[in-house]
């Protein structure tokens, strides 16, 4: 029996500019071709194999030329799955990440682990009810079967210089730190994978979960190269009016976010915050789970850096033996234990514990951390040096702090204090 090839119907080839033709296909990936002189570049795999091997074929009926590159905007599975339609070609994916790509290879997108991982998703879907997706079929179809290849070519910088034109693949960041873009200055397109999205409300799933802050830098980026067509990941083409004023939105909410964390906006508030600026297309369903995500990578950021702040102005504190001022850094309740039983509790009782010391030096290093609703917790080793008398003594010890933010400002409420080690 033969299988009929019934894929090409659910997508549709689109000619940008004289050279550059995209394969855009209903909820999946783009894949593009770039004629040049000497033969056909080509951008992204989709998640497909044989829709891959079928538009390269294709494209090198139409323009009688051989493909000889493929680009990878990043290394993400719904833009290599298609890869092995081009084995024999020159492979080229970003160096930043690709070490870790390569271990991924062996570990998680094993043929093995991707057999396996489908497997649990199907017990999960009918355990959880999951409501039917054409989209997910086809990744649970493909994704435990195709080949997937290391690339031949690792690099942060690439060009493709023919005759007549050049391809640059540069490397962005952003949505993942392995993501290019790809510019094609004579035909002025730039390819940006999932660093923009056309749709929001239909393909928008891979660019706002991968959406932080620095997508404002790489627009400012790409509006230099003042590109007439902009190719997403995902979805319809765009331009550089779309993405200039999805990049004006971005700024403006990025800088409401950190307001908010400013004044202590929680999580579950972000969505009702009377400040945000307003969305620059149609909001996707999902939106507002996506914006407390947002809140929630911007408050760990900047709350990383607060905590990070207060250690110094801790650390000096007790440096000046100043029982005051390192008073200000604990909750009102808070408890200090210590590995041999002993405890502290408040104000208080911390005043008459207090006991000078001369210190030297004092070195923190955080050894894990975890951020649990709206308490952060943290495990530090710290290495003081002090001397009593001419005798310099170093220690060092370990403890997990668990922090609170009390009317916007982070307090320890708890200071475990696992153990310590004189060492010289
Ligand atoms: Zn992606
Ligand atoms: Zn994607």
């Amino acid at each position: 029996m033969v299988t009929p090839f019934c894929f090409s119907m659910s997508g549709q080839v689109i000619d940008i500019g004289k050279s550059v033709v995209m394969y855009e296909m209903e909820h999946n990936t783009n894949i593009i071709c770039i004629e040049l002189q000497e033969g056909l570049v080509f951008v992204d795999s989709g998640r497909m194999d044989d829709v891959a091997k079928k538009f390269r074929k294709d494209m090198e009926m139409r323009f009688s030329k051989k493909a000889t590159h493929l680009l990878l905007t990043h290394y993400h599975h719904d833009h290599i799955c298609g890869m092995s339609a081009f084995k024999d070609c020159e492979i080229v994916g970003c160096e930043t990440g690709h070490q870790k790509f390569l271990e991924d290879l062996k570990g998680n997108l094993s043929l093995e682990s991707r057999k396996a991982q489908v497997e649990r998703w199907k017990v999960m879907a009918v355990e959880l009810k999951w409501k039917p997706s054409k989209s997910r079929d086809l990744l649970w179809k493909y994704y435990p079967k195709v080949e997937l290849l290391p690339p031949t070519k690792a690099a942060d910088e690439f060009v493709i210089a023919s005759s007549e034109q050049k391809v640059i693949f540069q490397r962005v960041g952003g949505h993942s730190e392995c993501s290019a873009m790809i510019h094609v200055p004579l035909e002025e397109i730039v390819i940006l994978g999932d660093n923009i999205v056309g749709d929001p409300t239909k393909v928008g799933g891979c660019f706002f979960g991968g959406l932080d802050e620095s997508i404002v830098g790489i627009y400012d980026e790409v509006a230099k190269f003042k590109p007439k067509t902009i190719i997403p990941g995902h979805g319809p083409i765009t331009d550089l009016p779309y993405m200039k004023e999805a990049g004006a939105y971005f700024k403006k909410l990025f800088k409401s976010l950190r307001e908010m964390y400013d004044t202590g906006v929680k999580p579950t508030e972000v969505a009702s915050y009377k400040d945000l600026p307003e969305f620059y297309d149609e909001k996707p369903d999902y939106w507002d789970s996506a914006l407390e995500r947002l809140y929630q990578k911007i408050s760990s950021e900047m709350s990383l850096k607060e905590i990070d702040k207060i250690h110094v102005e801790l650390n000096q504190a007790s440096f000046e033996n100043d029982g005051e001022k390192i008073l200000n850094f604990y909750a009102k309740d808070f408890v200090v234990t210590v590995s041999n039983g002993f405890f502290v509790r408040g104000a208080d009782d911390f005043k008459r514990c207090f006991r000078p010391t001369n210190y030297v030096d004092i070195k923190n290093e955080r050894l894990d951390h975890f951020f649990l609703g709206d308490k952060f917790i943290e495990k530090i080793a710290t290495t003081s040096k002090t001397n009593t008398n001419g005798t310099e003594q170093t220690t060092e010890s370990e403890a997990v702090h668990i922090w609170i933010r009390e009317n916007a400002d982070w307090k320890i409420q708890s200071d475990i204090r696992l153990g310590s080690k004189d060492i010289e």
